[in-house]
């Protein structure tokens, strides 16, 4: 995913989950993270558990919120200082090692994404995703400074997968003007050559090393498309649509 965060949140960081943070139950956030947890006004507590704040999760079917304690590891003898832990939930039952996860807040709130999950492509939907779940007295607090008068342009530094036209031809040719998702019957518009319209997806993004082949892209009407970026059964109708164009 290739999202300007800086234009959603006011501090953010990004962490691969470690074994030790696994293991001993008690993620280690790194800086950034620590700047996003502290601006939203967290502070650690001296003992663990320490109290609790929730996180708005996004893009996981299991839940909106996650609990998490934030606290000092217990004092070295070396007299280091003691760097903040998180505890509960978010690391006992949401997290897992190797997970890329995403901590930042707008304001007081505090939000975390694991990213690499297939969520959704376009970086602009994926800032309104995370937008939306901002507390509504923020959002139109910020919505109404924003600036009359065009958007500023941005320079988008961003590596592209250069995807193989035959591919995507070849998954129109086989689709014969209607949606591969097994069971939708939905109507397409026709484009101005007077075919139907149909985007080509794939069921493994290539992001997560998927194949830019026959076997693993399916032309889909819009709605299923979509569904499979943002759709609530998203990871169930991944494998079996997974399934399905590897029979085609
Ligand atoms: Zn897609
Ligand atoms: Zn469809």
């Amino acid at each position: 995913m290739s999202v300007v965060w800086e234009h959603v949140f006011d501090n953010f960081g990004i962490k691969q989950v470690t074994k030790t943070d696994k293991e001993k139950s008690a993620y280690v956030p790194n800086a950034q993270q620590r700047k996003a947890i502290t601006a939203a006004g967290i502070k650690p507590a001296s003992v663990r558990p320490g109290p609790e704040f929730s996180l708005t999760i996004l893009f996981e079917p299991t839940g909106k919120t996650i609990r998490s304690s934030y606290y000092h590891s217990e004092r070295k003898p070396s007299g280091r200082t003691p760097e903040p832990r998180m505890g509960h939930e978010i690391i006992s039952s949401w997290l897992d090692k190797g997970d890329r996860v995403l901590i930042g807040n707008i304001g007081k709130q505090v939000f975390a994404i694991k990213l690499g999950t297939g969520v959704a492509v376009d970086k602009d939907v994926i800032a309104q995703e995370v937008v939306q779940r901002a507390d509504p007295a923020t959002i139109l607090a910020r919505a109404k400074a924003a600036k009359k008068g065009t958007p500023p342009t941005r320079e988008v530094k961003r590596s592209d997968f250069a995807r193989n036209p035959y591919v995507v031809a070849a998954a129109l040719l086989r689709a014969k003007g209607s949606c591969e998702m097994p069971g939708c019957k939905r109507a397409l518009f026709e484009k101005p050559d007077g075919t139907a319209y149909l985007e080509v997806h794939h069921v493994i993004p290539l992001g997560e090393d998927g194949d830019d082949m026959l076997g693993n892209v399916a032309a889909l009407c819009p709605h299923c498309h979509r569904e499979q970026h943002f759709g609530k059964d998203r990871v169930s109708q991944r494998k079996s649509l997974s399934k399905y164009v590897a029979k085609l």
